[in-house]
């Protein structure tokens, strides 16, 4: 006997309506709609409503979340965004990183959210407490969402003689990606060799902030399509931001996006930090600083896209809704047709699935019963009016419940969805 059977279910690649069943926290049945199921302990009907598979978000930072009511001044440039944080991480506690921390997966959890990767600060000045606070998050979290941790150097790895011993040891506290950033240290070969160098040591994917500018010139990513290649991880490398590469010359962008592609590093768009820090300076009114979107797809990238920051110095917005960002991407990127509205819900699910190394994930047999129940008839609409929620499922167990009410004027009543 099954535990929950899904009845009449929509799905935004199949055309018929589907009876899908759980057991045991996976996904033991997948049909077209019958009235021979077999039984189940409970009966959730859908009458239409769509199942998604969880959502994904690969790229957020925690820790550094929440900050807007303690920053003195608006930000409007990267470096000061950097230097404005570092001040603030001086008073970061545990219960501090924790509580905020908590507040977004709270939210997060109610999008749908059922896996994140998350950053976590390591530096001398917060030392390994952020990262403690995210690996103790993750075992807390298990079962609700499942949180990777990446260990994030985002002042760079060189710049205190310290560092590269306390990255070790935050690795150490159990990381799931190493992280690196390719604009903070004069040498980006040795920041390179030194990431992926770790990475092969704890045998973990690696997640980059890469070329995170207007500058053309600034094309770090080569390099990391070169260290890629020379350690042998295609598949296993992320990079976030990818901006310089929009503003480069066709013909070299062209060339760098193959290069992206053959290496089968995945790129992930962060439009709510790049669209506020980007596009004022000199290509002012005519350039907004995003990640290529169009030309990326165009070579066969696995693009996706991250909330990245939610309401700090690098960006004042944020939801932690990916529908929100999606729809961004959508308005910012001329990405308005049919297709591209469902290119733009696979990235929040199956193509940040895999850049996360999701084995267990998707609607299919054998699947873990990671699900989200909303009203939207196909990807446009679950993109443009992004619905409520109204069911989150983790591992086949009911993790966020919304109820949505709709008050008719004309007849005066109110009816629950
Ligand atoms: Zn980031």
């Amino acid at each position: 006997m099954l535990d929950i059977l899904f009845v009449k279910s929509a799905g935004l690649h199949s055309d018929s309506l589907r009876d899908i069943g759980v057991k045991d926290g996976k996904i033991t049945y997948i049909a077209n709609h019958s009235d021979a199921a077999p039984e189940s302990k409970e009966v959730c009907s859908l009458d239409g409503k769509l199942l998604l598979p969880g959502l994904v978000e690969p790229h957020i930072h925690l820790d550094k979340a929440l900050l807007l009511e303690r920053m003195s001044e608006d930000i409007t440039e990267l470096r000061k965004a950097i230097e404005v944080t570092s001040c603030l991480k001086q008073s970061f506690t545990a219960e501090d990183i924790y509580e905020r921390a908590m507040r977004i997966i709270e939210q997060a959890v109610r999008k749908g959210i059922t896996h994140m990767r998350c950053h976590a600060e390591v530096d001398p000045v917060i030392g390994l407490t952020s990262m403690e606070a995210m690996v103790n998050l993750k075992k807390q979290l298990k079962g609700i969402i499942d949180l990777q941790v990446v260990a994030f150097p985002q002042d760079g790895l060189f710049h205190d003689e310290g560092m590269p011993l306390l990255i070790k040891q935050a690795v150490a506290l159990g990381a799931d990606a190493i992280g690196g950033i390719t604009y903070m240290d004069a040498d980006v070969g040795d920041h390179l060799e030194f990431v992926f160098r770790l990475a092969q040591q704890y045998g973990l994917p690696v997640d980059l902030h890469v070329d995170f500018s207007d500058n053309p010139k600034q094309l770090a990513i080569r390099e990391v399509i070169e260290a890629t290649r020379k350690f042998g991880m295609n598949g296993q490398v992320s990079v976030g931001h990818l901006t310089s590469l929009g503003a480069a010359g066709h013909a070299e962008a062209e060339r760098i996006a193959a290069g992206i592609a053959e290496a089968g590093i995945h790129v992930i768009s962060l439009p709510l930090t790049d669209l506020y820090l980007n596009g004022r300076g000199e290509h002012k009114g005519d350039y907004r600083g995003l990640t290529p979107i169009s030309l990326l797809l165009k070579h066969g990238v696995n693009v996706i896209y991250g909330s990245n920051n939610v309401q700090n110095a690098f960006t004042p917005f944020g939801t932690t809704d990916p529908l929100d960002v999606g729809l961004l991407l959508a308005q910012t990127s001329h990405l308005g047709s049919a297709k591209d509205a469902r290119q733009l819900v696979s990235m929040a699910t199956d193509g940040s699935a895999a850049a996360l190394g999701l084995s267990g994930y998707g609607i299919r047999i054998g699947a873990d019963a990671d699900l989200v129940v909303c009203s939207a008839k196909d990807a446009r609409s679950l993109l443009y009016e992004r619905p409520e929620r109204e069911r989150v499922y983790k591992n086949g167990r009911l993790v966020s419940q919304t109820e949505v009410k709709q008050y008719n004027w004309m007849s005066m009543e109110e009816t629950v969805r």
